[in-house]
């Protein structure tokens, strides 16, 4: 039923593999669109102990026999298939964070998030004009703030995620380097977090402290009203309020990052080199669901490529991703078609239906002797060039 329908929206013939029908709509095999649903959703349950699903799944988790085949319960297979992959779902009871109603009204309380009058896009195209706005408005920050710059980092190749802080009246710079698959948004995060940790720990009392960050998302989840469930999120907010409670004003301002803003620079570069030569300072914290379900998602995408390679044809195996391939599509419906058909090999040109039926004639329709195959009618054949 779902495969003929894609071929209806293909336009392919019955003949068609089945992979063939998959790789050109983007769409996998039931089976395999469960687990990933499943999957997903055991990481969402495994941090919900109110879901009323909750405890019937951790039982079921911690129950470690071997169930027969055909009466295994329907989450048992995923869950330890989550599991393999070394990902952590119903060990523990969740963290509990703290009962703070977030986020801290601004009429009550001058410290906060706050934006920038920065506009990235205008940002990357002016530097100079932003480095002197930053310098003037900076500027008008009162002189015994603590101004503290972060930044976070991640290298794709060696998948190392860092995060650093720099205080240029202080003179400090350090660098710690996260646990393995860290996003970059839980960095930035704990380089905020790092910040206002050095500062709450100062032996000297700091009336103010402001924190320049250049991820714009970051800024808001601090100022969102939605709990969110990163750790170092609950990290910073906690921290915030601590530092409010002894009497410190937070601000944490958005810059926009590579414009040549210096102290951006620097936190930029320390986080960088921390990438590739790490110091040994590691922040060892939970992963988020976000990142488990990035984890799943990853290995999950390969699972799918595998199964397409199954076929041996040669649009299939030369695939590198799943995914739409943006060039065999056109507006006009019946190109596409043509053209996926071509592709297949799975069309209506003589050698193909020579294929199927030994009888019919597989030489050229417009009288050639030569076979009419793909190549022949795109490249070959004299009858088809324009006069
Ligand atoms: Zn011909």
């Amino acid at each position: 039923m779902h495969r003929s329908i894609l071929r209806i929206i293909l336009g392919a013939k019955v003949s068609t593999p089945k992979e063939i029908l998959y790789a050109d709509t983007d769409t996998v095999p039931t089976t395999l669109r469960r687990s990933w649903l499943t999957r997903k959703y055991l990481i969402q349950l495994s941090i919900k102990p109110q879901n009323p699903m909750y405890e019937t799944a951790k039982l079921l988790y911690s129950i470690k026999k071997d169930y027969p085949k055909r009466s295994s319960p329907a989450l048992i297979h995923e869950m330890r298939y989550i599991d393999q992959l070394g990902i952590a779902t119903f060990e523990g009871t969740p963290a509990h964070f703290s009962t703070y109603s977030y986020p801290l009204h601004p009429d009550r309380h001058p410290s906060g998030p706050s934006g920038s009058p920065f506009q990235k896009k205008s940002a990357v195209a002016d530097h100079r004009a932003v480095a002197e706005l930053f310098s003037s408005l900076n500027n008008q920050v009162p002189e015994e703030t603590l101004r503290i710059l972060t930044d976070g980092a991640k290298q794709q190749t060696t998948n190392r995620t860092t995060c650093a802080i720099h205080i240029p009246s202080l003179e400090v710079s350090r660098a710690w380097t996260l646990m393995e698959h860290a996003s970059i948004f839980t960095a930035e995060l704990q380089a905020i977090y790092q910040a206002l940790d050095y500062t709450f720990k100062l032996d000297e009392h700091v009336p103010a402290v402001a924190i320049y960050c250049d991820s714009k998302s970051v800024v808001s989840s601090i100022a969102s009203s939605a709990p969110g469930n990163n750790e170092s999120l609950h990290g910073v907010r906690e921290t915030m309020a601590s530092l409010k409670a002894s009497g410190t004003l937070t601000t944490i301002l958005w810059i926009p990052s590579h414009v040549g803003i210096r102290g951006n620079e620097e936190a930029d570069r320390l986080a960088t080199r921390e990438c590739s030569s790490p110091t040994g300072t590691r922040i060892k914290i939970n992963l988020s669901p976000s990142e488990k379900i990035s984890i799943v998602k990853t290995d999950w995408k390969e699972k799918v490529l595998l199964n397409l390679k199954n076929c041996h044809k040669p649009c299939i195996q030369s695939r590198k991703t799943t995914g739409l391939v943006r060039w065999l599509y056109h507006k006009e419906r019946c190109v596409t078609v043509c053209l996926k058909r071509l592709r297949s090999g799975h069309n209506y040109l003589n050698a193909f239906s020579n294929r199927i039926d030994q009888g019919a004639d597989p030489s050229c329709r417009k009288g050639c002797e030569e076979i009419e195959n793909a190549k022949h009618v795109l490249v070959d054949c004299q009858a088809n060039e324009p006069n």
